[in-house]
């Protein structure tokens, strides 16, 4: 909630073959006028259909993102897909840093934050990612990672939009969220820190929660101070389910 508007991020991870513009066509059918002026929303693709989705979203009010880009422009990184790529594409903004990419493809907040620069200089805007283990929380040690993570993965200074998704590893995935509480202490925490380092683009920053968004918990999460929008894994694949997280904003 706040004055900002809310933007709901639908990542498909690896997930979605050509017949699945099926779903994009009914996300692009339901964001009518009145669920518009409620939440901005993006569909995150595999890189495979980004082009297509891009494509058959122009001229609708759903935008489509990427999932991950190389830091380079171009080069001689095989498999790797660089930010100017995706602008090519159609794409509008790029995740970094999701939590799967961290653990999986070993990234360190240094290779996210030129990952981010990356996305900025091909004129998108990242999506960075940050959020603690459950051995973290546990140890009470969630807003310390959390703001090293902030600290570490954005730059000195802010040369466009920025959105950053707070989603906790252990609410990923696992029908699992924190409470309304611990929430509104970490965004708030993040905003605070926002604000220090940027100043007033730091009140600009939108805000995400992500981590088993669903359409039963929707209202409660996107209410919560400085919860500006949501980062949907799994309920972003059902156009009906996405459009009701979008409705809850
Ligand atoms: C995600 O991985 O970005 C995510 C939020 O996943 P899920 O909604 O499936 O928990």
């Amino acid at each position: 909630s706040g004055h900002l508007r809310h933007l709901v991020a639908g990542n498909w991870k690896m997930n979605g073959l050509k017949a699945s513009t099926d779903v994009l066509d009914a996300v692009i059918k339901g964001h009518d006028a009145v669920l518009a002026a409620r939440a901005d929303l993006m569909v995150c693709p595999p890189a495979t259909l980004l082009a297509a989705f891009a494509a058959r979203a122009g001229g609708s009010t759903v935008a489509v993102g990427a999932q991950d880009c190389h830091a380079a422009a171009a080069g001689a990184f095989t498999g790797d897909i660089a930010a100017e790529m995706i602008a090519d594409a159609g794409g509008k903004a790029v995740i970094v840093g999701h939590s799967e990419r961290r653990t999986l493809h070993g990234e360190s907040d240094a290779d996210v934050r030129a990952k981010a620069e990356a996305a900025w200089r091909a004129g998108l805007f990242p999506i960075v990612c940050v959020g603690e283990t459950r051995a973290e929380r546990d140890a009470g040690h969630a807003l310390a990672i959390v703001a090293r993570q902030i600290a570490g993965s954005l730059p000195d200074s802010l040369p466009g939009d920025l959105v950053v998704a707070y989603e906790p590893v252990w609410a990923i995935g696992t029908g699992l969220t924190p409470t309304v509480a611990d929430v509104a202490e970490m965004h708030g925490a993040i905003r605070r820190q926002l604000v220090e380092r940027y100043g007033g683009a730091g009140q600009a920053v939108r805000l995400l929660y992500g981590g088993s968004v669903k359409p039963s918990n929707a209202a409660e999460l996107m209410a919560i101070a400085d919860v500006n929008g949501a980062l949907v894994g799994g309920a972003s694949l059902v156009a009906d389910d996405f459009l009701a997280i979008a409705k809850a904003c």
